[in-house]
């Protein structure tokens, strides 16, 4: 568990502020301006590097300690960029803690892998740690140390990596409409949260429907575990670093989790991933007959991709995320979907904030889709679940166990799932 300790001035307690849904951007556009922001970015670090700065620090007393600037993440600021800033550092270290200027705005991470700490000084215990994009309140300003409300509490980032232009997201979905598109498809290490990834050689598989009856929506089907070594791997909970909320397999308050584990085995000893890939493969036919173009994660036993890493890729390239699993309990107690945890801290975390309602929207719909077969439901289709999935989901994404280990597996049980889940796909799409 990590523990967050953060210094704050009485009476100056408030929420942090987050504005509303953003949208999505075309492919190109999005890269373009990503490539835009990149560059502009550095040029503002560039230019806002002043001595001004260090000139008002002289007037305030303060904890004193090294004033270096915070960076978590070299490759973003080029080596002249370095030097400069290592004079204009090696002036402020001789002062003692910097005079922030009162602000109350909205910021944006700029940086990759950002240390959120509790004081304004390079060795201050880091709380967190944030990914580009991430939206902060900030309350005071400094050239060196940004002061910003971080879950409620008051902690310091390095000014330079802050920017006050939400920064493009790299989401680029509308990649699914260019249907030239298809085949092997790997990760591309620039798209958003593909960082977080530890095992992401492998490649999933881009089908593309054939009939006059396309509807240009990608459905990327993820048939649950089969990643040799991924149990032995860890990867963090959360983009932002915050703990689970939720206990599982991972217990609540973990920071990592397993980057992919290995599943359960059935009652009479056949592996899950076997049965999730039977369950997959139903479903791919099914939706792509229906005019569904589909991302199948995985088509063999092993697929070298983890836990992040197939929703990184699906977060790009398809339009819902549909995870199948079958739950570790042997009650034959029926499927459910692992819902987002009513927790505040949780469903206000980006990506969860902007996205949740959509997971729910997919969930339901798969689970009526279900109910409309004859499937055996688990109370009322849902179990509210913190899944490493879920936290980095970008599009319309769910967790869906279709049973347990005492569920029956044959042929026409599989084929009526694929019926149902593919019912509950097109539902979705028509609301
Ligand atoms: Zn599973």
């Amino acid at each position: 568990m990590k523990r967050m300790l953060c210094y704050r001035e009485a009476g100056s307690r408030k929420g942090a502020g987050r504005t509303g849904l953003q949208k999505k951007m075309a492919a190109v556009a999005g890269l373009l301006a990503v490539m835009a922001v990149a560059c502009g970015c550095q040029m503002k670090n560039y230019e806002k590097i002043e001595l001004a700065g260090v000139q008002e620090a002289e007037k305030e007393p303060g904890s004193g300690g090294a004033e270096e600037a915070d960076k978590a993440d070299a490759s973003s600021v080029p080596e002249t960029l370095d030097a400069q800033r290592s004079a204009v550092n090696a002036e402020i270290t001789k002062e003692t803690a910097p005079a922030m200027e009162e602000r109350d705005e909205v910021v944006y991470v700029d940086a990759t892998n950002l240390n959120v700490r509790t004081a304004p000084r390079s060795d201050a215990e880091v709380a967190a740690k944030l990914d580009r994009g991430a939206e902060l309140r900030r309350t005071g300003y400094s050239e060196s140390w940004s002061r910003v409300i971080y879950q409620d509490k008051e902690c310091y980032i390095s000014s330079q990596y802050l920017t006050t232009k939400k920064p493009a997201e790299e989401t680029a979905a509308a990649v699914s409409t260019d249907s030239s598109v298809s085949g092997e498809v790997g990760i591309n290490p620039e798209w958003k949260y593909a960082g977080f990834s530890k095992i992401n050689s492998g490649k999933a598989v881009l089908y593309r429907a054939e009939g006059n009856n396309r509807k240009n929506k990608v459905v990327c089907v993820n048939a649950g575990h089969g990643t040799k070594g991924g149990s032995s791997v860890k990867t963090q909970c959360h983009p932002d670093g915050t703990p689970k909320v939720t206990g599982g397999s991972t217990a609540a308050g973990a920071v990592t989790a397993t980057a992919i584990s290995s599943g359960m085995a059935f009652a009479d000893g056949t592996p899950e991933p076997k049965v999730t890939l039977a369950v997959a493969k139903v479903l791919k036919d099914k939706l792509l007959a229906r005019g569904f173009d589909v991302l199948m994660i995985r088509e063999s036993d092993d697929v070298q991709l983890d836990n992040i890493a197939r929703t990184v890729l699906a977060n790009n390239l398809a339009d819902c995320h549909i995870a199948i699993h079958y739950d570790s309990t042997s009650s034959d107690k029926g499927a459910f979907y692992m819902s987002v945890p009513d927790v505040a801290s949780y469903r206000s975390m980006e990506p969860v904030a902007s996205h949740w309602k959509e997971h729910h929207a997919l969930g339901d719909s798969l689970i009526a889709g279900l109910k409309g077969v004859g499937v055996k439901l688990f109370s009322d289709g849902k179990m509210a679940m913190d899944l490493t999935q879920t936290s980095y989901s970008t599009v319309p994404s769910v967790d869906i166990e279709v049973g347990d280990k005492a569920s029956d597996y044959s042929a026409a049980s599989l084929d009526k799932l694929g019926n149902g889940l593919a019912d509950g796909v097109e539902l979705f799409f028509a609301n």
